[in-house]
């Protein structure tokens, strides 16, 4: 199966559906409470531990990823994240009370989280099912309905999640469309009341330009390239430990993958040591590995090759090849990379890693604060004064220290980009707010403000008077 053989849907069955939710949200906003949200979360689980063989399956088939990683980084998470709504649903649907200031005594406020109305979520093939299903249970847990549009390059997944969703809920909750741009574009010229995508900044741009035009809110969660530093005094087998993991599962093709490393003058040659001996231990050598991801499509595996021809051409050094193979790129380390080399400029999402050196931390961080605001950065380092300085001076969506990757699924922190990386928050609570209202709502029972109202008399005027003194 390959990525053309995705049908798109049709602008009828695509306004059928947005109608039918539509419709129903009126109602939901009376009916959709915390019982029958959970009772909603807990199909989802439900329906996800009867289908991981087949979850696995379709996975493998698309971009034969080991089903081993497919538990680790698509089914686990989700999970994860259906087990923290469920549980903590109850405290997040609260409304929040907030005391009145000074000018507001004799009034009551609050602040009451309401369900946007009809989402939608447009997904990645990377994590396929990790990328759809997780903003999808934040959708839900929030009382919205969702339409989803899963990725066209993930073909056995997307129509493997299109079975499961359609079996477990009704369409005028949740709906999923399969296909290409064409549907994605049908899809953006509803009136959707909240976008959550997830992709490449490119798309991005042209999903912000189309919520604009209604006016829907939207989260952004996008790539680039995250950085990795690995300073003089890092822990250098544990550096080498996690920046293979985070780097190769998928076969490099994650948003949160270090991109490329900055590995400090005094310890490259350790470093790229250690790193050689965690990839041969642990995928062997080239591109064979079983416990290795394939390259999604041709186009991605064309692109790859190219990007590394491009750089050893302009002088790169290959320091271990992954040798490209049937769809197959092993762990590749490059070095000698320079500014001019497309390597450079693109994210990478690939399993191809530069490594530069550096002698001070502040050209590494004038480099990082050169370019767009990465979604991760990554700091080994166990001097503590050093990580906090890094961390300091730069910007980006997120941080790991000593760490890759598994800042991603943390359900009790917000994960997202800033600016060119991403807007606003996703799991646990922060994406339940993705999909919220925050509603206020001010109650007057012996509001003075009244007091104040015209005609300004000489009263009115020495009570603002004193009430400036009170609060200049
Ligand atoms: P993509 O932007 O090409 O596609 C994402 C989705 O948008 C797909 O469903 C696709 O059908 C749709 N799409 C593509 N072109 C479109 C267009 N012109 N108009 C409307 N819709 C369109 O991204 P991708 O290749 O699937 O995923 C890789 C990118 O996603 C990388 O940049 C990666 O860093 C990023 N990503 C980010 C995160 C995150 O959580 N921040 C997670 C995974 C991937």
């Amino acid at each position: 199966m390959n990525m053309y053989e995705v049908q798109d849907s049709t602008h009828e069955a695509i306004d059928k559906a947005f109608d039918l939710q539509k419709d129903a949200v009126e109602q939901r906003r009376l009916t959709f409470g915390l019982a029958e949200r959970i009772s909603a979360l807990q199909k989802l689980r439900q329906a996800i531990i009867s289908n991981e063989d087949a979850i696995a399956g379709a996975i493998e088939q698309d971009f034969g990823k080991p089903k081993a990683e497919v538990v680790l980084t698509e089914i686990l998470p989700v999970l994860e994240e259906i087990k923290d709504a469920s549980r903590n649903l109850r405290s997040w649907m609260k409304p929040k009370w907030v005391a009145p200031t000074l000018v507001y005594i004799g009034t009551s406020a609050r602040v009451r989280p309401e369900p946007r109305g009809v989402c939608l979520i447009i997904a990645p093939w990377n994590y396929p099912l990790l990328l759809a299903l997780g903003p999808l249970i934040s959708c839900l847990a929030a009382g919205n309905s969702a339409i989803l549009k899963p990725s066209e390059m993930t073909p056995a997944t997307s129509a493997l999640m299109k079975d499961i969703l359609s079996k477990s809920f009704p369409p005028d909750l949740v709906s999923v469309f399969e296909g290409g741009v064409k549907t994605s574009q049908a899809l953006l010229d509803k009136p959707f009341d909240h976008i959550f995508f997830t992709g490449s900044p490119k798309v991005g741009k042209i999903v912000m330009e189309a919520a604009s035009k209604n006016l829907a809110t939207v989260t952004l969660e996008l790539g680039g390239k995250s950085p990795t530093i690995v300073g003089p005094n890092a822990n250098i087998e544990d550096a080498a430990k996690w920046i293979a993991f985070g780097k190769f599962s998928n076969a490099g093709q994650t948003c949160v993958a270090p991109d490329h490393v900055f590995v400090h003058q005094t310890t490259r040659d350790q470093f790229v040591h250690a790193l050689r001996e965690r990839i041969i231990n642990a995928y062997g050598k080239g591109a064979n590995s079983k416990h290795l991801a394939r390259i999604v499509n041709e186009q991605h595996s064309a692109r790859l090759v190219g990007m590394i021809q491009d750089a050893t051409s302009k002088g790169a050094t290959l320091t271990l090849d992954g040798e490209f193979n049937d769809g197959k790129l092993g762990p590749t380390l490059i070095e000698a990379v320079t500014p001019e080399m497309a390597i450079d400029q693109e994210e990478i999402f690939g399993p191809v890693l530069p490594i530069m050196t550096f002698n001070e931390l502040d050209e590494v961080i004038a480099r990082i604060n050169a370019r767009p605001k990465p979604l991760s950065l990554y700091i080994f380092e166990r001097n503590q004064e050093r990580v906090e300085q890094i961390i300091a001076a730069t910007s980006s969506g997120n941080v790991g220290v000593n760490l890759t990757t598994v800042q991603f699924s943390h359900t009790g922190i917000p994960f997202g980009g800033v600016n060119d990386s991403g807007i606003g928050s996703a799991h646990g609570y922060h994406g339940f707010r993705a999909f919220s209202h925050e509603r206020s709502i001010l109650k007057n029972r012996y509001s003075f403000l009244p007091w104040v109202f015209p005609p300004y008399t000489d009263r009115v005027r020495w009570m603002l008077d004193k009430a400036l003194r009170l609060l200049g």
